[in-house]
């Protein structure tokens, strides 16, 4: 007899992939899901995995494996960043897809989710080992992305310089230039006013109705944040300019806390020297591990998955933890706050604000016309509020913490669109 995909399923504690369908499993029960959508979205629609042949810069070549994972295409073309990184799996990049389907969703972009990865230390590699190495998995790719397919877009340790060759190759593939097939371009090839800083911008935006909604002022409320990219960097400049205190910071490297508050534009000077924040003199020394138990108001995991664990949960001094990273909290972790009144912001709805300017870059690429930043702020600071609304009233009305009440629109506007287009054939 053949095995069902479930049967079939590999568990383990903590994988992550794993860890994305029990999430979704939860918030089946709690919404009453009908049960065929709920087997036929709790699987990738696609995946690809790709051998990427790179000539290094001694001449010899090296392989990579790569992935391109789509999950759901039900409300719109994939879409999702690619990340670079040593410990890429296809495990976390079917988890990261998901993960997209379910952002989109709730901030309700016409999009369904996607990801990518590929296995490979960016940190040791030159500039040209990366051209090589993107331009050749941008190719394997190609088959299946395109700006009305599948478009891609950075995620951890891939950058604007990398969207710009993935656009190129594409481009050149297809004899004209297709800025629509990838997002978090350069300004000068398509991409978006605000997109650099839309993350941050989007999770300030929720952190702002979260702060309200529980009524703490943000006059002298102190901030955390562990991971100082994309993310994490721009986090620290915006929410200090909005008069929050930013304590402590660090990344892979450790970190730094200074609990009357760091000098942030020295901080990023210090990153840019040495390419680290960690041995940063305006403050004490404290590991990556430790910042998320420091003293603080609002905690931002800005880094990787699992980093909130059943043993750190206990400890977490925050109010709000907003997930700028993609599933930083662990599903027992998960509990222990909500049972301890912290507020976890979900990474679908605290790191949206990336997706929905990529959105927008998106929309501007394909009518070649291009909008003003003061315009993108304000449309994102719309769509961020209404998310978080919709978000809160879920999770007031199912009693539940805001991850689930997240799902729960996020969950209901893909089931919707698949109930209405049916199963082909
Ligand atoms: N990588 C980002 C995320 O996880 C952005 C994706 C995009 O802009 O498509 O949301």
């Amino acid at each position: 007899m053949t095995k069902t995909l479930d049967e079939s399923a590999v568990q383990s504690a903590d994988n992550v992939w794993t860890m994305a369908q029990s999430q979704l499993d939860e918030v089946a029960r709690l919404i009453g899901l009908n049960d065929s959508v709920h087997k036929y979205i709790r699987y990738p629609k696609r995946i690809l995995e790709v051998s990427v042949p790179v000539r290094m810069d001694n001449g010899d070549f090296n392989m990579f494996t790569g992935f391109r994972v789509q999950h759901n295409m039900s409300r719109g073309p994939g879409k999702g960043g690619i990340r670079f990184h040593p410990a890429v799996t296809l495990d976390e990049v079917k988890a990261l897809a998901m993960w997209m389907t379910w952002k989109c969703a709730l901030v309700n972009i016409p999009f369904g989710g996607a990801k990518g990865g590929v296995i490979c230390d960016p940190k040791s590699m030159s500039m040209q080992e990366l051209e090589n190495l993107t331009r050749r998995f941008t190719t394997e790719i190609s088959i299946i992305i395109g700006p009305e397919k599948d478009i891609p877009a950075p995620d951890v340790y891939t950058t604007p310089q990398i969207m710009a060759w993935i656009m190129d190759t594409f481009s050149m593939q297809h004899g004209y230039s297709i800025p629509g097939v990838v997002t978090g371009k350069p300004i000068s090839i398509g991409g978006s006013l605000g997109r650099d800083k839309a993350t941050a911008r989007g999770c300030l935006y929720v952190i702002d109705e979260a702060m309200e909604a529980l009524g703490i002022p943000v006059e002298g409320a102190r901030v955390a944040i562990q991971g100082f990219g994309n993310a994490g960097l721009h986090a620290a400049t915006l929410m200090r300019d909005r008069g929050y205190t930013i304590v402590a910071v660090s990344d892979s490297r450790g970190g730094v806390i200074n609990r009357t508050g760091l000098d942030v534009d020295a901080v990023i000077k210090h990153k840019e020297a040495t390419g680290s924040v960690s041995s940063y003199s305006g403050g004490d020394a404290i590991s990556n591990k430790d910042v998320l138990e420091c003293d603080c108001d609002v905690l931002i995991p800005a880094a990787l998955e699992k980093v909130l664990t059943i043993d750190n949960a206990p400890k977490i001094k925050a109010r709000i933890v907003a997930e700028a990273a993609n599933g930083p909290t662990l599903p027992e972790a998960d509990e222990i706050l909500h049972d301890r009144g912290i507020m976890v912001l979900p990474d679908i709805l605290a790191n949206a604000g990336g997706v929905t300017v990529s959105y927008f870059e998106w929309v501007q690429d394909l009518q070649a016309n291009f909008w003003e930043e003061d315009e993108i702020n304000q449309r994102l600071k719309r769509i961020m509020t209404r998310a978080f609304r919709e978000t809160y009233q879920q999770a007031q009305s199912y009693r539940v913490n805001m991850r689930k009440g997240a799902y729960a629109v996020a969950v209901g506007r893909v089931a919707e669109a698949t109930i209405l287009r049916g199963l082909y054939p």
